[in-house]
């Protein structure tokens, strides 16, 4: 038996495929996370902020969906209506959730500090950028419109309306490559704010990084983590770290302005043979 041992495609990266809410825009990915809590509360329905962040990432109807199997959302439903929820009750409450999150995203699309300047520092490193969201087609048109008049736009852009399953399946990033005619997987970096995210990214054969600060994991706006002190901050840090190494990632960063340093390490891996599937410690 003769086993293939050096990688084929030894660099560089040609796509960076990034998250919008939480990794690009909206620090702390503030705005599901509220109307998620407002869908619920509507219905006298308790759900704390990190219960709403759990499923982060995901289809938003996937996301309500998982939501309605939390033990205390179940019990609270049940006691009210006197009766499990049931797919249709999943799919009523996805039709009022679609209002308010339209409601709440234009005050929610600012810039994360530092997103254009690295987009633009990873463009330069010949990289096409791909734009993708867990959000549905009229909300991710709503984020784009502002994120245009800020003065980011990507190659392209899909949202989870735009394929058959949405994270953690692999086909948002894989359609991104083949729309843009760019392989083989280890050509491509994908990068988000959710443990999805960084299963996506990885489900796709791609290299897979989580930022930590900016997004669900540390789930807070820019405003309160500037408040917390460096033990507090180290700690949130960590904890969010090793989730996402967790959940696959290659390199888990504060947020997107380290991403083209990632960039350059990781092109600097693959001319040396590292791909996003070895095994070999070559791991940033
Ligand atoms: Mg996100």
């Amino acid at each position: 038996m003769i086993l293939h041992s050096a990688a084929f495609y030894k660099g560089p990266l040609k796509l960076a495929i990034l998250d919008l809410a939480g990794t690009l825009l909206d620090f702390g990915s503030c705005a599901p996370a509220g109307a998620f809590v407002q869908l619920f509360a509507r219905l006298g329905i308790t759900l704390t902020d990190a219960e709403a962040r759990g499923p982060m990432g995901m289809p938003k109807h996937d996301h309500i969906a998982e939501l309605c199997r939390l033990k205390t959302v179940r019990h609270q439903w049940e006691e009210m209506f006197g009766k499990p929820v049931t797919d249709a009750d999943v799919d009523t409450l996805y039709d009022g959730f679609i209002p308010l999150q339209i409601d709440v995203l234009p005050h929610y699309s600012e810039l994360i500090p530092g997103a254009l300047e690295s987009v633009s520092a990873i463009r330069r490193r010949g990289l096409s950028i791909a734009l993708t969201t867990g959000y549905n087609r009229e909300m991710m048109a709503c984020v784009l419109e502002r994120a245009a008049e800020q003065g980011l736009k990507g190659d392209v852009a899909l949202c989870a309306d735009d394929v058959s399953v949405g994270r953690p399946a692999p086909w948002m990033a894989q359609e991104c490559a083949r729309r843009l005619g760019i392989f083989p997987p280890s050509a491509c970096i994908k990068i988000g704010d959710t443990l999805v995210d960084v299963q996506e990214g990885r489900n796709a054969g791609m290299w897979s990084i989580g930022v930590s600060i900016s997004g669900n994991m540390a789930g807070m706006p820019i405003e309160k983590w500037k408040t917390l002190d460096a033990q507090q901050q180290e700690a949130i840090r960590q904890t969010a770290a090793r989730e996402m190494f967790r959940a696959g990632a290659h390199a888990v960063v504060d947020d997107i302005t380290e991403c083209p340093a990632v960039i350059d390490t990781l092109n600097a891996r693959m001319a040396a043979g590292g791909e996003p599937d070895s095994s070999d410690g070559s791991y940033i």
